[in-house]
């Protein structure tokens, strides 16, 4: 709060200021007990330093602080004055090559995805911009406060370890060099007695445990009676209930109590309440009783005030020690030996240890005190950070346990700077060899976790709050095992292949606590009671993920490991084993002569656990072994006689059948715990080390024992050996009308076994599985994901399993397999398969859930219809299987497979009285699919000499021996292929037979024994179907495509009309009413267009025909008719200003008649162009009022409308809108036809008569505001008044309009009035037609300056919605005179005339520097017909207005001549002067005279010239769009295409001459007297003297701030940003204004106003100056764009920041870099531009029903 000055506190003690630091440090020089005096020097003067009253004063706290305590401290160490030590010491300094800068909260972190070694180096933005890695794949984060940079660190980094500033220092940096040698002997002494005992003082003193003592040696001689009441931060209670309990307990007001509680948050504690003893307690006893309620209370202790202040010193003390150390390594290795000294105590007993031991009591200030203390010194030390990684590593389990136990978040805990020794890979080596680290955090982490159950695995289900708790806790602790691992070493010495597999075993018997924890077993009858506990095993197992995978990984590395590791694994997995057979008595399968033994076990009837981690382990294992040399060379050497393959698949198998199970919905009374378990099972988060493993297992099963066992034992397993060994069980089934859902059952079971059987000998994709490497592992995954349909890169991401380095290697092979689509202006940008990539599609890939293998299984057929090619999708070729598994592929022809087929098909075939599905059909077919293409790429592969033993081929053409006498499959599959009721499959059996011939081909070709003499036929037979076929499926391909191309066209009919609605209504209208059409009509076009005046083009009279939207009635507009009405939203308006600094103080008295030029604040008006009965739309609103009221008493719910205010949703389009327009026809037409004049007043004559009229009319009104004065007066008046010749001021015209359109003309102008000045609705109130002109005015000038912006003509196509809406706006403003009063409006007339011709009467008006001209105009223009209407003289209205429009325009151009003054230094030109140039010199001549020379002298004309026609465009262009609405002269056909200024055709439209200044020539005699009394205006004068400014033209149109190309820069500025409130505390959401470039703290109690008697936050706040309460806002910390309109609405909107694949990344989650995406950021603009930002937001609360309830107010 450096702003604010500190309170008065108590005085200070003149001894302090009085104190010699050189002398002290003097008196300690000459010391022989050091300890003592320093000691004593504290004693003395730190209680009268700090704490001195019931506030803290930090600043004079520092200040004497360092002037009497640090300040000897200083001279001591240097032995001189430290203004010059320290400089030396910093001079002989040789500077550490480390960076090691501390974190911000929200500073940008970088870190490099191709040479950090771990996520967890980073980078500070300096360092990353100064190295190699800006240009590498990077990643950008936020660190959430705490480590520090890692540049310098050569373990950190693969490359480029220094950024450019540090590398400078490497190259004299010797290793290991002693630091110390550059400090001077006596220097090194004092430094070091001084430290020591220093560092002493504050660890003693932070540590202090009594509250009212202090130690000995510091008591004071005379103690106060003094206490302070702390209060102390925990995570248990809120921040309300910690205010509401302060306000009670201290008695102090709420925004004290905010204070209180947001420094306790921030410090970990703070004193509420100063006094003596009791006083002090009496708080805490309220404090401890409000609290203890629920939790356990809030920590208060009464403390007395000389503890309180010796602590205070003590902080300030280690974060001066830190600074001191800065000043030289050799100082910081001096503090790194004081701190890590053994103390008396002997074990733990030095500082540091103290310190660290002591890290849960103290408070969350102290601890971050000392945390970058440690991180500054031992940390940056590399000789002490070796020796503080053990002091670590051997307090680690106390520290954890401590950790645990607290409730601190771990940022605050000690405990997290594992992450800053564990990541150094030396450290990490070092700590496993020499401390056991592995076995130690281990140990820890299970010591924790105590609840086992009788098998002694750990049990989660009745887990108290407080377990789950210190469950959530010590899961850090699996990130340390993480941490550890995460560095792979390259060299392996005996101590650590020891000490590994010592961790390894601690591995185990955690996994082993794992094995089978959480079983289910399948309910029965009843549902379950209570959803089973399942989460936290499952969270165990996702923390664990990566260090199982990274445990292989260390395995992998080293063969001997491997093996020792492969072992222990086995021994463990037997253990758990124990009693696997124990009492069940084995049954004997057997089917087509093969026999085998297995036990009796039924999933659906015993317990089965889906946690198998030490089964998955050995699989992951077996496939290491399997890539290793030993696999093929000795695979004596391996364990693998010792396995019992029946004992490896078991439990793998019962899992996975447990799933089929599931899926065929025979556990559904199990609840959705199994559900969620399932689906984590297979989900990318979990499944590489569960269900992947799995089916590793099973492969290595099979691979090890006979298939016709395998099958068999699978079968019983599936609970399906039954059906299988029963011959006719399908038609027995079938028969007997067994139970429906058992049928269906066991189809499921069976399509779910054969899949099973389809992913054992189909994913070969893993390295040592199959012979392939990481690299197509992940291509497959890739292929198949986008199989399903395009995808965005952080989709696919998401769909990918990350390592440990958050890396799923996709970037490396995603060019190979897919095409990138960059995003258009929305949406994201796409990867698209290959086309090439298709043929290697699985539609039983392993990964796909059910639904993508559907979604794929329709993408890739209808690929393959667009491509006219079958639709058949066979398998892919597959690499062949590494050797330890090459035999799984006998599956395939093994006699139970085949067994198997023959069954299912012959099923299909008897289809009719059959228990079969289609499914099942679908995978048999892709079996043997799979098998052919094995047997092909056999015979393809196949070397000299050897025989190829895969004979599928040849055993699917015999005959089988069961089902009886059945046909051979190849023959059954040729009955199939005719069968009408398998159409879909007829391209895959067509494909299988073509397959089976070219098989049959190669064999006859490399043998030459001939086959079967049937073959002729199959090839005969299905070329003629073939045909037969291929037309039938064009015929096909043909109808379809027929239906789809209707199907779109009546669509795109549909949606056109749709789209165009209004489009139709009108045009249709417009053209049956056989009037001319306006533009490009040939009557009007040969003569020049004029759009105002006597000499105004005449138009046609045209009648308009318009359709209700609700009631869908036709009807004309006319006067005399029922109104009809647009939907309309009015909104105050800043997007012109130039000046956010103004705003309206008091509505009720504020006079909106002249609109400043920098249009602060206007109203803009808004419509979609939707036409209403004006009493259909009353309907429509009462029915919506009526059911939000209804509604709010059901549901208590917002809406994105506010019904209250009048808001409500276009019954067409749902656009927001507050109000209607009524639908007018041309006005002026109304009022002119009564009378034909000829000869018209010039200018100087109208004005004289004008004048005179206005004159008569105030003396008129005063006497009606004051009859009761005495007559004489009156009549004397009267006998002054000369009513000009023709003013009949009695008369009063007859409202031509209907009284429906009457009253929708009130209404609309009493909307305006009331939201545009934000009060009440009074239609009464003379400022109602004010506001009606202003809203036509700035809605006119809005819309021009976004044609100018976008370069587009000015009457070029509008947007039908634009055109109706400026057509109606502006005739409805014309109109509305009519149903005001008659003498308010000639009132303002009366006003707004005499700011341009003087007029006695009026004292206060602003001068034309103060006026912008445009509103000026319309409101004369708009109120003159009412002055006029009175006027029988002959002048007509057409008059008025051209002589309105002149005078109007020669004021704009002295207001430019006058304000152009400015700009110097102009170039010359020397080209003769035109007759313009002439003009505006002699002009601007006058004006001189005028102002008394005060305007700078302009010698060019040219230039003066020039400025005029720049300066006047803009008003040029709205005065025509006016004109051109009000009277509805079609616009010149020039104006129409956007090109070079159309100054001249403007000027024609506008009755102007081209030479402007012809204006002043025309009327010289009235324009001298106008100029001059315009510029003897004081302002005028204060303004060319300098003293004031003044708007100068053309306006600039106002932009959104420039946004950095790239946004960490972003990022990096808000990092720097403090909360205003809060003195230097960072704020945590900061957030930018886009309109103005201000920044935030939002979403923050420091920072809340409150606004209109409510809390709102920064941002809200803000947009009420601002923005007129709309608000455009970056939250930086998220990356997202934050629309705000009033208090309740409020949206988030896609940010213009895109990454490489042209996503954006809201919440920063992903960490690309992020690059400005200029096309969005305009996007953007634009919606503010248009005044659409309140739209937007309504559209997307209606769209999504969420941000409804978000409170928006208090961001
Ligand atoms: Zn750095
Ligand atoms: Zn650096
Ligand atoms: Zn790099
Ligand atoms: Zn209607
Ligand atoms: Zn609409
Ligand atoms: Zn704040
Ligand atoms: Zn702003």
């Amino acid at each position: 709060m450096a702003s604010e000055p500190e309170p008065e506190g108590p005085a200070i003690d003149q001894s302090l200021l009085e104190c010699s630091a050189e002398e002290t440090a003097g008196k300690w020089l000459q010391s022989t007990d050091l300890t003592r005096e320093v000691y004593q020097h504290l004693a003395h003067y730190v209680p009268k330093i700090y704490c001195r009253g019931p506030n803290p004063f930090p600043q004079r706290e520092d200040m004497l602080a360092q002037l009497v305590l640090l300040g000897p401290m200083e001279w001591y160490i240097c032995g001189e004055d430290p203004a010059f030590g320290f400089p030396k010491l910093e001079q002989a300094n040789k500077p550490s090559h480390l960076c090691g800068r501390v974190f911000k909260v929200g500073e940008p972190t970088y870190s490099c995805r191709d040479c950090a070694v771990d996520p967890t180096c980073v980078l500070c933005m300096e360092c990353f911009l100064g190295s190699i890695h800006r240009d590498h794949r990077y990643r950008m984060t936020t660190s959430g406060g705490g480590g520090f940079c890692d540049c310098g660190d050569t373990e950190a980094w693969k490359e480029g370890p220094y950024c450019e500033k540090h590398k400078l220092n490497t190259s004299e940096i010797e290793e290991e060099e002693d630091p110390l040698i550059h400090l001077p002997e006596d220097v090194i002494t004092r430094t070091y007695n001084i430290f020591a005992i220093m560092f002493h003082y504050a660890v003693e003193i932070l540590t202090w445990e009594k509250e009212s003592e202090l130690p000995a040696d510091l008591e004071m001689v005379e103690k106060p009676d003094t206490y302070y009441c702390m209060l102390f931060n925990d995570e248990v209670h809120t921040y309300e209930q910690v205010i509401y309990t302060l306000q009670k307990a201290v008695n102090c007001t709420q925004k004290e109590a905010i204070g209180f509680a947001t420094t306790v948050d921030r410090d970990g504690r703070r004193s509420v309440r100063y006094g003596d003893f009791p006083y002090c307690e009496q708080a805490k006893s309220v404090i401890v009783r409000n609290t203890s309620r629920q939790t356990k209370p809030l920590k208060v202790q009464v403390m007395h005030s000389s503890i309180v202040a010796h602590q205070n010193f003590g902080l300030k003390l280690l974060s001066w020690l830190g600074s001191i150390i800065g000043y030289s390594d050799g100082l910081r290795r001096i503090l790194c030996q004081v701190g890590l000294q053994e103390g008396p105590d002997g074990e733990n007993s030095s500082l540091v240890d103290r310190l660290m031991l002591s890290d849960s009591k103290l408070w969350k200030g102290a601890r971050s005190v000392y945390h970058q203390l440690f991180m500054s010194s031992l940390l940056m030390d590399l000789k002490y950070k070796k020796l503080f990684a053990v002091r670590f590593a051997k307090n680690y389990e106390r520290l954890q346990s401590d950790y645990v136990t607290d409730d601190h978040d771990r940022e605050y805990s000690i405990a997290d700077l594992s992450v800053q020794i564990f990541t150094v890979p030396s450290l990490a080596r070092m700590l496993i060899t020499e401390e056991n680290l592995l076995t130690i955090i281990i140990k820890t982490f299970m010591d924790h976790l105590r609840h086992r159950d009788a098998q002694g695995r750990f049990q989660f289900e009745r887990y108290t709050a407080l377990q789950a708790f210190k469950f959530r806790r010590v899961q850090s602790l699996i990130l340390d095992l993480k941490y550890v691992l995460i560095s792979k070493p390259t060299e392996w010495s005996d101590d650590l292949r020891q000490k590994f597999l010592e961790g390894f075993d601690a591995f185990l018997e955690l996994l082993k606590c794992m094995q089978g924890m959480d079983p289910v077993t399948r309910q029965v009858g009843q549902h379950i009671e209570m959803e089973p506990e399942w989460e936290a095993a499952f969270t165990l197992q996702m923390k664990l993920t990566h260090v199982i995978s990274m445990m292989q990984d260390w395995c992998a590395l080293d063969e001997k490991v491997l093996i020792e590791a492969y072992k222990k694994c086995l021994a463990v997995l037997m253990q758990c084993h124990g009693g696997f057979t124990d009492g069940e008595q084995p049954v004997t399968l057997s089917i087509c002569g093969h026999s085998v033994e297995t036990i009796r076990y039924c999933v659906s009837q015993k317990k089965v656990s889906i946690h198998l981690p030490v089964t998955r382990l050995l699989a992951g294992l077996h496939v290491l072994l399997s890539k290793s040399e030993v696999a093929y060379k000795f695979p004596e050497l391996l364990p693998l006689s010792e396995l019992s393959p029946p004992m490896l698949i078991e439990y793998p198998l019962r899992c996975l059948v447990l799933c089929a199970q599931v899926h065929a919905g025979m556990w559904r009374r199990n609840g959705f715990s199994l559900v969620n378990q399932i689906y984590y099972y297979h989900n990318v988060k979990c499944r590489r080390e569960m269900f992947d493993k799995d089916i590793i297992m099973l492969q290595t099963g099979v691979s090890m024992m006979d298939p016709n066992h395998f099958l068999m034992i699978m079968l019983s397993r599936f609970e399906l050996y039954q059906i299988f060994s029963t011959p006719d069980y399908g038609k027995r089934l079938s028969s007997e009308t067994t139970h429906k859902d058992v049928v269906q059952q066991n189809n499921t079971l069976i399509e779910e076994m054969l899949y099973l059987i389809i992913m054992l000998v189909g994913e070969r994709f893993s390295p040592g599985v199959g012979q392939v490497n990481a690299t197509d592992e992940i291509k497959r995954e890739i292929i198949h994901q986008l199989s399903i349909k395009p995808m965005a890169h952080s989709e696919l991401v998401k769909s990918l399993p990350e390592d440990e380095n958050k890396e799923t290697g996709m970037e490396s092979v995603i060019e190979a397999v897919a095409h990138f689509k960059k995003p258009g202006l929305t949406g994201r940008g796409m990867y698209e398969l290959k086309p090439e990539c298709a043929k290697e599609f699985n539609l039983y890939f392993y990964h796909f859930s059910r639904a993508e293998q559907s979604k794929a299984e329709e993408a890739q057929r209808k690929l393959k219809r667009q491509n006219r090619e079958d639709t058949a999708l066979p398998p892919p070729i597959l690499p062949p299987f590494c050797p330890l598994f090459a035999s799984l592929v006998n599956i395939l022809q093994s006699d139970v497979m085949l067994y198997i087929i023959r069954t299912i098909l012959h099923w299909a075939v008897e289809h009719n009285g059959c228990a079969w599905s289609e499914a099942m059909l679908q995978r048999v077919l892709h079996l043997i699919g799979m098998a052919l293409q094995e047997e092909k790429q056999h015979l393809e592969n196949v070397m000299e000499e050897h025989v190829v033993t895969f004979t599928f081929a040849q055993k699917i053409s015999k005959p089988g021996e069961a089902p009886n006498n059945s046909s051979s499959i190849l023959a059954m599959l040729e009955t199939l292929q005719n069968a009408p009721y398998l159409e879909v499959h007829k391209d895959m059996i067509r494909w299988i037979l073509k397959t089976f011939n070219a098989i049959k081909k190669m064999r006859e070709s490399s043998s030459t024994s001939s086959v079967a003499e049937t073959e002729g036929t199959i090839t005969e037979e299905s070329s003629r179907d073939k045909d037969k076929a291929e037309r039938k499926r064009k015929a096909e391909i043909a109808r379809l495509r027929r239906e789809k191309v209707m199907a779109q066209m009546s669509e795109m009919q549909r949606n056109f009309i749709d789209e165009n609605k209004d489009l139709f209504q009108q045009t249709v209208a417009e053209e049956a009413s056989n009037s001319a059409v306006l533009d490009n009509s040939p009557m009007v076009s040969d003569t020049t267009l004029t759009a105002l005046g006597p000499a105004q083009t005449q138009v046609p009279k045209q009648r308009q025909f318009v359709t209700c939207i609700l009631c869908q009635e036709e009807q004309e507009v006319k006067v005399e008719s029922k109104a009809m009405v647009l939907a309309a939203f009015v909104q105050r308006s800043t997007v012109l200003s130039k000046n956010r600094n103004k705003v309206i103080q008091d509505p009720e008295k504020y006079d909106p008649l002249f609109m400043h030029p920098d249009l602060s604040c206007g109203t803009h008006t808004g419509s979609c162009g939707h036409v209403m009965h004006a009493h259909c739309w009353q309907r429509y609103f009462d029915s919506v009022q009526a059911k939000e009221q209804r509604r709010q008493q059901r549901l208590r719910l917002h809406t994105s409308y506010d019904v209250e205010n009048g808001e409500f949703l276009c019954p067409l389009c749902e656009c927001l809108s507050n109000t209607v327009i009524p639908l007018l026809l041309p006005p002026r037409n109304i009022f002119n036809n009564r009378l034909n004049f000829s000869d018209q007043p010039n200018l100087t004559q109208w004005i004289r008569t004008i004048s005179q009229q206005t004159k008569a009319l105030q003396i008129l009104r005063k006497e009606e505001r004051i009859p009761n004065i005495a007559s004489s007066k009156n009549s004397e008046n009267m006998d002054e008044l000369q009513l000009p010749e023709g003013f009949r001021p009695d008369f009063h015209p007859k409202n031509p309009y209907s009284d429906s359109i009457k009253e929708m003309l009130t209404t609309f102008g009493t909307a305006t009035y009331k939201v545009g000045l934000k009060v009440h609705p009074n239609e009464e109130d003379p400022r109602v037609p004010i506001m009606c002109w202003g809203s036509c005015a700035y809605t006119i000038q809005s819309i021009e300056r976004i044609l100018s912006d976008e370069d587009k003509p000015l009457f070029g196509p509008l947007p039908c919605r634009l055109d109706d809406c400026l057509r109606s706006l502006t005739r409805f403003a014309a109109a509305h005179w009519t149903v005001a009063l008659l003498s308010v409006v000639q009132g303002h007339f009366c006003k707004l005339f005499a700011s341009l011709v003087p007029n006695d009467n009026y004292g206060d008006l602003p001068c034309i520097l103060d006026i912008d001209m445009f509103h000026l105009l319309v409101g004369l223009v708009l109120a003159f017909p009412a002055l006029q209407c009175q006027d029988f003289s002959g002048i007509s209205l057409g008059t008025g207005d051209l002589h309105i429009f002149h005078l109007v325009t020669m004021a704009h151009i002295i207001q430019i001549l006058l304000t152009s003054c400015t700009e110097e230094n102009e170039m010359d030109q020397e080209t003769p002067a035109g007759e313009e140039e002439l003009a505006v010199l002699a002009l601007y001549k006058t004006l001189r005279q005028h102002t008394g020379s005060a305007l700078k002298e302009i010698p060019s004309g040219w230039h003066l010239w020039r400025r005029v026609r720049t300066g006047i465009m803009p008003f040029l262009k709205c005065s025509a769009l006016f004109f051109h609405y009000l009277n509805g002269v079609p616009s010149p056909p020039e104006i129409q295409v956007s090109g070079t200024s159309h100054f001249e055709h403007l000027c024609n439209y506008l009755s102007l001459p081209n030479n402007l200044i012809c204006l002043f020539q025309e009327n010289s005699e009235i324009t001298k007297l106008l100029i001059e009394s315009w510029c003897q205006h004081n302002e005028v004068k204060r303004y060319l003297e300098g003293e004031r400014d003044a708007i100068s033209y053309p306006r600039e149109s106002n932009k959104l701030i420039d946004l950095p190309e790239d946004y960490s820069s972003l990022i990096n500025q808000a990092s720097n940003f403090s909360c205003p409130k809060s003195g230097g505390d960072k704020s945590r959401a900061p957030t930018l204004c886009l309109v103005c470039g201000t920044l935030l703290c939002s979403q923050s109690y420091c920072c809340q106003t409150e606004l209109e008697g409510e809390d709102v936050g920064a941002c809200t706040a803000h947009t009420y100056s601002c923005g007129s309460g709309v608000g455009i806002f970056l939250r930086v910390r998220e990356c997202q764009v934050l629309f705000l309109a009033g208090k309740t609405k409020g949206c988030f909107y896609s940010p213009p920041y895109l990454d490489d694949y042209g996503e954006t990344d809201q919440g920063l989650r992903r960490g690309n870099p992020l690059h400005l995406c200029k096309e969005r950021f305009k996007k953007i603009q634009k919606l503010w531009h248009q005044h659409s930002i309140t739209e937007e937001i309504g559209h997307a609360q209606e769209a999504n029903q969420t941000l409804v309830g978000i409170d928006w107010q208090h961001l």
